[in-house]
């Protein structure tokens, strides 16, 4: 994609972000510290969508930098996509939170939510326009795919996804650090399974429009076990 295209689109996201930042629809938009709207290249090929913010993102105003988005990054590089070459963005923008006893705490977007945000979120696949989306965990993929979606047995295909667009849906990475045992392992396979159908994917797409494949898919992916420790 050309400098201008990247800056054009970079620019519609920046407004859009704006545009998000002022809504309170939600009872969070006004609990929340920071406005999440996302990051990354406005020319992604992939686009990953996870819940909502946490606690870390909520403080720094940038969706996955915190334990579950060093996985993610981890997950990325295993097959061969820096972070900043990947648009990455949640289903909602502002943290959903419960009162807890020592401050706020972590909740999935209920369906409500979902839906106030969606817009800002249909917006930002139609201008990033990837190739393929991958969804992290069942709240997103539900807000794809439907309630029904049950993601331990559903994970792992191709669906449709907006606007037709090669939707993949796998653990979210916080769901692979909740893991222990002999499950941790088991888990991080499924993923990497998935990880690995997204990248042939990729590159199947980049062949098909007799485009060079990107430099990155050159490398061999690491194995599994290169995403770490959890
Ligand atoms: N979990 C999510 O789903 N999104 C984030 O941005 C961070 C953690």
């Amino acid at each position: 994609m050309n400098l201008e295209e990247r800056a054009r689109r970079q620019r519609m996201l920046e407004r859009e972000a704006v545009t998000a930042a002022g809504c309170r629809l939600c009872a969070i938009g006004s609990q929340r510290r920071n406005n999440v709207y996302g990051e990354g290249d406005a020319c992604a090929r992939l686009m990953v969508v996870g819940e909502g913010p946490g606690e870390t993102e909520d403080e720094l105003g940038r969706p996955f930098v915190g334990r579950a988005g060093q996985l993610l990054d981890r997950m990325l590089a295993a097959i061969g996509l820096p972070r900043e070459d990947v648009y990455i963005c949640n289903t909602v923008k502002c943290r959903p939170t419960l009162a807890g006893p020592r401050g706020p705490r972590n909740r999935a977007p209920d369906p409500e939510e979902m839906a106030n945000c969606r817009p800002f979120l249909d917006r930002q696949i139609e201008i990033v326009a990837p190739d393929v989306i991958m969804a992290l965990g069942s709240p997103s993929a539900k807000s794809f795919l439907g309630r029904d979606f049950q993601i331990t047995k559903m994970r792992g295909r191709w669906y449709a996804g907006p606007n037709g667009l090669p939707l993949m849906v796998t653990f979210h990475p916080a769901y692979v650090l909740r893991q222990t045992g002999g499950e941790i392992e088991a888990v991080k396979r499924l993923v990497w399974n998935d990880l690995k159908a997204v990248r042939a994917r990729l590159d199947e797409i980049a062949v098909a429009r007799d485009a060079p494949a990107p430099e990155e898919s050159a490398a061999q992916p690491e194995q599994f076990s290169l995403f770490g420790d959890v």
